[in-house]
């Protein structure tokens, strides 16, 4: 049949999903909603109009949203998790092979395939050995090439370890010199703490993602938002569909929101268990941990493969990277339960030193 060009070579997302016993391979939060929010909730989703399209949910759920970042609604946009806002600010600034789209590598894998499926002109950028940015390197390199869009992931996935806001302000500034959109990712800011949406004001080019599927722990309803300015949020709104997003993800989205601050202890508790598994980790003979500030952590081990097999045979899934360019060898553990948390370790722990 006679589908679209370059269809058939698109790559395809390399996760691998499958039900573990102990499931830590794709950063979600390993608890289902605090009881009382859920019990808001389902309260909430009895009341949904079926029947109808989807308004006042958006609506309410945006206003909230712009009212704690004290923006204009305008401002905010919802979308279908955090990646379909990525696709979508790909799309508005890819489209031709002039179009140039910078992002970092490694970093979420996804970027290649939005910028291709954009038909923009990809420019991965290189982190150096220590997974670390060349500030000035990268923005000379957008300037370069007079890119159309920049992205970072901060905190950045899978390496774990973070940009201040400094540095993203440095990097705002030159960018809008040139005109230049910049799309902070912040999928894990939720354990970092540093977000950069206070810069929103003052750089127009600059656009903040944000998403419900990872701290909190909504991965079921696909619901994330984007925060910039009324311009950049006009532009992206016209590739959106309308009612794209549906009524019983947008309530239940509200909900949580309203009811944040129930999710902060478990966040606290996903923080330390980070530190704590990072130091365990760090005793094993040859494994090497990267730094994080997000719910996961990158280590790099030379059996990496038979590790993660051993893993599998056990039922736990972490996140393998198999031959992935500049991750061989490296396996990515998202923080659990602390039960979990210790299981995996000791797991990981018999392996490397059976002794
Ligand atoms: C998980 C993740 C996302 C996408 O999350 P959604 O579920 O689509 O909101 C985006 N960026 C990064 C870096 C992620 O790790």
């Amino acid at each position: 049949m006679k589908y679209r060009k370059n269809l058939e070579n698109m790559p395809s997302y390399d996760g691998i999903e499958r039900d573990y016993r102990i499931k830590v391979n794709a950063n979600e939060c390993n608890l289902n909603l605090p009881p009382l929010v859920e019990e808001r909730v389902m309260s909430r989703l009895s009341r949904i109009a079926f029947n109808r399209y989807p308004n006042y949910e958006y609506y309410s759920l945006r206003e909230q949203i712009a009212r704690n970042f004290s923006v204009d609604e305008e401002q905010i946009l919802i979308g279908g998790g955090s990646s379909e806002i990525i696709e979508k600010v790909f799309y508005a600034f890819g489209g031709s092979s002039t179009n140039k789209i910078v992002y970092p590598q490694p970093s979420f894998s996804m970027y290649k395939i939005y910028a291709k499926a954009a038909e923009a002109n990809a420019i991965p950028f290189d982190l150096d050995n220590d997974y670390n940015l060349d500030v000035d390197k990268f923005i000379a390199t957008v300037k370069n090439e007079s890119a159309a869009l920049a992205v970072v992931c901060n905190p950045n996935n899978p390496t774990g370890n973070a940009l201040t806001v400094e540095t993203i302000e440095k990097i705002a500034k030159n960018l809008n010199d040139i005109d230049c959109a910049f799309l902070v990712d912040e999928a894990y800011v939720e354990f970092y703490g540093k977000s950069a949406v206070n810069l929103v004001s003052k750089y127009p080019n600059l656009i903040i993602a944000r998403t419900f599927s990872k701290a909190y722990g909504l991965a079921s309803t696909r619901v994330g938002y984007m925060i910039a300015n009324p311009e950049v949020t006009n532009m992206i709104s016209k590739t959106y569909m309308p009612y794209h997003m549906n009524s019983l993800s947008l309530a239940t989205a509200d909900i949580v929101y309203q009811m944040r601050d129930e999710f902060v202890p478990r966040i606290q508790m996903m923080i330390a268990e980070r530190k704590r598994i990072s130091q365990q980790l760090k005793t094993l003979n040859g494994v090497k941990v990267y730094p994080s500030e997000t719910n996961f952590v990158l280590i790099h081990y030379d059996k990496a493969t038979e590790l993660n097999n051993y893993l599998e045979s056990l039922n736990i899934g972490i996140r393998s990277f198999g031959s992935s360019p500049r991750l061989e060898n490296c396996l990515r553990i998202s923080i659990g339960t602390r039960e979990e948390n210790d299981e995996v370790f000791k797991s990981i722990k018999k392996f490397i030193m059976p002794n």
